[in-house]
């Protein structure tokens, strides 16, 4: 069995656990979000991605979701004794090590995918795991505040600001000239079917979704996605702020009518969004909380059952 799955950080990390553990044999190509990337002291880092492979390598701070645990945070004290900026973002001494040597790679001219699967021959997540593209692409967002009107770095928005201040827009920078990296169509297109895990609509799936060519190889194959809004909320983070962002609200039928047809064939939501409904795609309701490996499991357990359905149509 061949899957593709998309996958933001942590909802789509904890995701592809389950995934894994529901499908042990099959062969799973993880495309990762790379708009989140940002450089910083001069390390290229790329959020998430890593939590992909440091969540699926058994590396990260399960409490946080995100880097590495039994973190210390020397360098980053160091730097802000030197008043370095920004102070912000939570770089690790171990995760440190792993941005080094991404700058190190792609300083001497090997693309991100290459890197990444360096950096994962280490951490064996047990999937394949591609970058979107190779390509420099960054999510930016237009805010106003005491600086006026101005763009900033997602992260900044995101980290910094909490989200706190709207976005007036959201866009991925340098997405036109974007190529999908080597590997992501060829996956898609050998793929028995695709699974979308309930990631960030606007700047996870949704950036992926933006570099040519990959929505409409997806359009051709069986594709299950799961709702990451439940009962009008996201489960954590602040997805409402992108969404409100966009003009959408944040329900799982918004989500379902952002993705639509022909891209979705199925649609996995919570008992209380059971009416979530759309031409052409199958909605069924399941327990959604990703609380323990075992109710993750089942949850990517029932997104296969789904696509096996659909794809044998
Ligand atoms: P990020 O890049 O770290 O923000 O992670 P993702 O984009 O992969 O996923 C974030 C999204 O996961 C959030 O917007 C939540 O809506 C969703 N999410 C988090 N936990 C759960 C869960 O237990 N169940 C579901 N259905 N969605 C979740
Ligand atoms: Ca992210």
């Amino acid at each position: 069995m061949r899957i593709v799955s998309l996958a933001g950080g942590i909802g789509g990390a904890r995701f592809l656990r389950g995934l894994r553990a529901a499908a042990p044999a099959a062969d799973i190509t993880v495309i990762g979000n790379t708009g989140d990337d940002i450089t910083l002291f001069g390390l290229r880092v790329c959020p998430d991605l890593d939590t992909v492979m440091y969540t699926l390598g058994g590396g990260i701070n399960e409490e946080q979701g995100w880097g590495r645990t039994a973190e210390t945070f020397t360098v980053k004290d160091e730097l802000a004794a030197y008043g370095m900026e920004p102070q912000w973002f939570g770089l690790g001494d171990r995760d440190f090590a792993t941005h080094i040597i991404r700058t190190q790679m792609l300083a001497a001219g090997y693309p991100l995918s290459q890197v990444t699967e360096a950096l994962c021959a280490r951490w064996q997540p047990g999937v394949r795991l591609l970058p979107m593209s190779d390509d420099r692409t960054e999510t930016h967002v237009v805010i106003t505040d005491e600086g006026g009107r101005r763009a900033v770095h997602f992260q900044e928005w995101w980290v910094r600001l909490r989200a706190s201040v709207p976005a007036e827009e959201i866009a991925l920078v340098g997405a036109a000239d974007a190529k999908p990296a080597p590997g992501v169509l060829d996956a898609i297109e050998a793929a028995d079917f695709v699974v979308l895990p309930p990631s960030n609509p606007v700047v996870s799936i949704g950036t992926i979704l933006q570099i040519p060519g990959i929505r409409a190889a997806l359009e051709s194959k069986t594709v299950v996605g799961v709702s990451p809004i439940i009962g009008g909320a996201p489960v954590r983070g602040m997805a409402d702020a992108c969404l409100t962002a966009i003009g959408r609200e944040t329900t799982a039928q918004a989500v379902l009518d952002l993705y639509g047809a022909p891209l979705l064939d199925g649609w996995l939501v919570a008992e209380e969004d059971a009416a979530t409904a759309h031409p052409g795609v199958t909605v069924e309701a399941r327990p959604l909380l990703m609380s323990t490996p075992e109710a993750t499991e089942a949850l990517a357990a029932a997104a296969l059952t789904l696509a096996r359905t659909l794809a044998d149509r």
